[in-house]
């Protein structure tokens, strides 16, 4: 409505039209001129040309050798609000009007290379306009990279940088990100800033949020390693999030041309990394795979597994390792969102699945559409195979109220009804006895199990089967522990 003068001015012009009526074809039209725009405090951002600076990784590996204590969640969290300091600083010393700096190196460029041409022989200016024109291709790179994140126009090249064009489009769209006019429930329109932000602020607050306390924070004190993994990894042991990162900036898009009520902006949540990786870990089974060989290399290195996976993963009571079958645990976190959702639990997700996606439906009822997000269609997997097994979709919702009863050990029960079940062995107490080391409780465990190397078994490699101790022609488990006269007198021995 106004030109790039105006706006050059730090006036302000916006011209909103409402809906004509039925009485006219006139619409009426709202005009705020000369508004003064009055910055409020803006998100944290970061700029991703930052890390192009030299100094970028020291300064965050220095500022992220902070101790904080507490899980690990809250200790990713501290250290990331730690940085925003020195990165803001950072900014501000190599960054801050990024496009006059970046014109001024230019300047001083184009200034050395005209003496140079004068004096074509001058060792010293020959080496001052490399430096100098190093210099001006980082930042003009930076100011490109800054711009490219502010106009959001992945089709603009570089060649469009310094276009006026381009810097208009930039200042348009900072323009743009403000709403300077809203009709009230009581529908009449306001303009106010305030009044704006309040009518925002109060439709959240009743469709989405609900006041809570935080979650106290349990102290563990652990010195840093790779912190995100650690906090990640920390997320499917205990099944649950940090309030910090549940926070998520909500961005608001105009569903048409004429908006006039809070109603009309579509809300779009800005979910944080650790949010998208624990989504898409939830969701993804390739991920579980790869999780579940990093363990199995774990327990067992290059060389061949003597007892299945599956066995490993069963409690020690049923002859197992009691290790966590990630897929079940997986199934477990799942099936906590479901039974989340169809409990109506106070969480932003929550009630934006719930408003968005169900719109009224049970949870029970529901089917995802094509384009919806992995994660829904993965819960609605699991939903669909709680109903195959208990039979019934009512017998179904009976059986979790169980489960979640107990917020603390929600998840774990909830893993015992989807992990594999084996018998319960009366040997298992015997040979985990807190008492043996673990180390030989291991030995025993195989050896109970069938699985110990003994050369009957090793019959394939053409060797020596003989018992290495008294010569008896075939070296079994039984021969080994009990029938191996030397052996036996050696324990014997031991125990006076
Ligand atoms: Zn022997």
């Amino acid at each position: 409505m106004v030109n790039k003068h105006w706006f050059d001015q730090g006036l302000d012009g916006v011209a909103n039209f409402l809906l004509s009526g039925c009485l006219s074809e006139h619409s009426p039209c709202i005009v705020s001129l000369l508004d003064v725009v009055v910055n409020t405090n803006r998100p944290f951002r970061f700029f991703n040309m930052w890390a192009s600076h030299t100094n970028f990784n020291d300064l965050v590996a220095t500022n992220w050798n902070l101790y904080v204590r507490g899980t690990k969640q809250f200790m990713l969290c501290k250290k990331l609000k730690h940085l925003k300091r020195p990165l803001k600083e950072l900014n501000y010393k190599h960054f801050l009007h990024i496009s006059s700096r970046a014109t001024k190196v230019n300047e001083n460029l184009e200034r050395a290379q005209l003496h140079l041409h004068d004096d074509p022989t001058n060792v010293d200016l020959w080496n001052f306009v490399a430096t100098i024109r190093k210099q001006t291709m980082s930042l003009s790179e930076s100011e490109r990279c800054f711009y490219y994140q502010q106009a959001k126009c992945k089709h603009l090249n570089q060649s469009d940088r310094d276009t006026k064009f381009f810097h208009d489009l930039v200042k348009r769209n900072k323009k743009r990100n403000q709403v300077v006019v809203v009709c009230k429930e009581d529908v009449l329109p306001t303009t106010s800033i305030d009044e704006v932000a309040k009518e925002f602020i109060t439709f959240y607050e009743c469709l989405l949020g609900t006041s809570d306390s935080c979650e106290p924070i349990d102290p563990d004190i652990i010195n840093a390693g790779d912190d995100f993994c650690a906090a990640i990894e920390k997320f499917f042991v205990n099944g649950s999030f940090l309030k910090q990162i549940n926070h998520t900036v909500i961005a608001l898009v105009p569903k048409g041309q004429h908006t006039q009520s809070v109603g009309d902006y579509r809300p779009i949540v800005c979910c944080n990394v650790f949010y998208k990786v624990i989504t898409k870990i939830m969701a993804q089974g390739t991920v579980i795979d790869r999780i579940t060989n990093i363990c199995r290399i774990f327990l067992w290195g290059e060389r061949k597994a003597l007892v299945a996976w599956k066995n490993i993963c069963l409690p020690k009571s049923e002859g197992g390792l009691g290790f966590r079958d990630i897929k079940s645990w997986n199934l477990a976190l799942l099936a906590k969102v479901l039974w989340n959702i169809h409990e109506k639990w106070d969480s932003l997700w929550i009630r934006w699945v719930d408003q968005v996606y169900l719109n009224g439906t049970s949870v029970w009822d529901w089917s995802p559409a094509k384009g919806d997000s992995p994660l829904l269609k993965r819960i609605f997997e699991i939903r669909d195979l709680i109903v195959s097994k208990e039979g019934t979709t009512q017998k179904a919702i009976n059986n979790p109220t169980q489960w979640f009863f107990d917020k603390k050990s929600g998840s774990s029960k909830t893993y015992d009804y989807f992990r594999l079940r084996g018998n319960p062995q009366i040997w298992a107490t015997d040979v985990w006895r807190h008492y043996i080391p673990p180390k030989h409780s291991f030995i025993l465990w195989l050896g109970v199990k069938g699985r110990l190397q003994t050369k009957d078994r090793l019959h394939y490699l053409d060797i020596d089967t003989n018992c290495a101790f008294c010569g008896t022609p075939i070296e079994t488990l039984d021969h080994l522990f009990f029938q191996c006269n030397i052996l036996r007198d050696g324990s014997e021995l031991q125990e006076i």
